[in-house]
């Protein structure tokens, strides 16, 4: 068993058992699916929405190159600079390469998973350069020193109270301020960093090919204060974040916003062609974007783990999976949790060391179900586990186990054999890794061959 394995087991088996966790989570998520119906009625038709948008995103994967060619002759043409990143030391270089070169001592960041897939802040911190979350869940996250616990609310799994608790012990304040009073005291502190910081950095949500620009969307402004506010902007945003054309985020835009929070369109939404031009007032003096790798066009490569490039990470199927709602974000000790988590992960890692997240799955199809862009999450998720026997990666008690199942289906004789309760005991005592977690199997008295004959007599 691998470490990352031993080490989901050991957090989920305390977090199912965790009454207190699972009563914040299944508040947050109440919440959510409560808002999500009033979003959708915004759509003449939901399902036909999600299947147009599955529809660009699969053009936008198959023309990867194109896409992303284009994207970068047109905002180049308006003075951004593109850095291509195979790998996350390669994107971690270049960013310390222009902090450097803009003696930045404090950065500002907007929330973006990407730059917590390549462990960014711990990267700068090591090399002496402050650099703040200003996305109030992700502030929050990064005052107790915790990742993201989802893709979307990074702080789900906290109630007000803990919030509370949380900035009085780092900042001092009364432990009984209420939510909004909690907020100005982050705006405030926030807006000293903005001041001092001397670089922002953003993801972006959309990578927008024709008009050559990046779509940014967000619900508190900070987003479009960090890219527009210092005088450097760099994005970080992985590669399969492209859609052809501006007029798709007619479609996206909503889209996300409604499934990812139950918004009919979210408060801010920016889109960035380039730094300052000249007739403009504001913005950057100099723009970056890195287009990241970092195992994607591994995905790219394989022909059916390739649909999970259409995340758009709303996180409704972290919303709606069962065994994410019970172990919570943090036991996958992964960047991306949940049904997309657990299908890309093995991808972009290792398949060897994080198989077991395929495994993380009671394939109810949940997910699946409720996916923005259709993406098929339940069989991705069995096709992780295929490659994953056909790369031998399967246990040995687990091949045994498939072998005695083969022969005993196809050999009639060997299932009859024995009394049921011979046969409970015999696989209960066994199958020990399966009764650890789960109850008992109990096989029926009767053989289906003496239930047959006893039917037709
Ligand atoms: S897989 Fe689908 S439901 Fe899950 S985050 Fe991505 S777009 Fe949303």
């Amino acid at each position: 068993m691998s470490e990352h394995s031993s080490s989901f087991l050991a957090k989920s088996t305390i977090k199912v058992s965790d009454r207190e966790h699972r009563r914040k989570i299944n508040f947050n998520i109440s919440k959510y699916n409560a808002v999500v119906p009033v979003g959708k009625q915004q759509f003449t038709d939901v399902n036909l929405a999600r299947e147009r948008a599955k529809n660009i995103k699969w053009k936008a994967i198959e023309n990867l190159d194109k896409e992303l060619e284009t994207f970068e002759a047109q905002i180049t043409k308006k003075g951004a600079k593109v850095i291509w990143a195979e790998t996350a030391d390669d994107a971690l270089n270049e960013i310390l390469n222009i902090c450097k070169e803009k003696n930045c001592s404090t950065l500002v960041k907007s929330k973006s998973m990407v730059t917590e897939e390549i462990h960014l802040n711990k990267f700068l911190e090591k090399n002496g350069i402050e650099s703040i979350e200003t996305d109030l869940g992700e502030y929050i996250q990064q005052l107790d020193e915790e990742p993201p616990y989802h893709i979307v609310t990074p702080a789900m799994h906290k109630s007000k109270e803990d919030v509370a608790r949380l900035f009085a012990n780092k900042l001092g304040t009364s432990p009984h301020l209420s939510p909004s009073q909690l907020t100005l005291v982050a705006r405030e502190k926030l807006r000293e960093k903005y001041m001092k910081a001397e670089v922002g950095i953003t993801g972006a949500n959309f990578i927008i090919a024709d008009i050559g620009g990046i779509a940014i969307t967000e619900n508190e402004g900070n987003g479009r204060l960090s890219c527009a506010w210092p005088k450097t902007h760099i994005v970080v945003v992985g590669i399969e974040k492209v859609i052809p054309s501006m007029t798709d985020l007619a479609l996206f835009w909503p889209l996300l916003a409604t499934y990812g929070t139950g918004q009919r369109v979210t408060v801010y939404s920016s889109i960035v062609t380039g730094p300052r031009q000249v007739a403009e007032n504001d913005g950057p003096e100099e723009m970056y974007v890195i287009l990241l790798d970092n195992g994607r066009t591994n995905i790219l490569a394989n022909e059916k783990a390739r649909e999970s490039l259409y995340c758009i990470r709303c996180g409704a199927c972290l919303n709606a999976c069962p065994v994410y709602k019970n172990i919570g974000g943090h036991s996958y000790d992964a960047t991306y949790s949940g049904p997309i988590g657990s299908v890309i992960t093995p991808h972009l890692k290792d398949m060897g060391e994080w198989k077991h997240l395929s495994y993380a799955s009671s394939l109810c199809g949940n997910c699946t179900e409720v996916c923005a862009v259709k993406i098929n999450l339940h069989e991705l998720l069995l096709e992780n586990r295929h490659e994953a026997v056909e790369e031998g990666s399967a246990a040995f008690a687990e091949k045994m186990a498939w072998k005695f199942w083969k022969s005993a289906m196809l050999h009639r004789g060997l299932m009859n054999m024995g009394t049921g309760k011979m046969k409970s005991w015999l696989i209960n005592s066994f199958a020990k890794s399966w009764t650890k977690h789960r109850s008992d199997l109990d096989f029926p008295q009767k053989s289906f061959n003496q239930l047959w004959k006893e039917r037709n007599k």
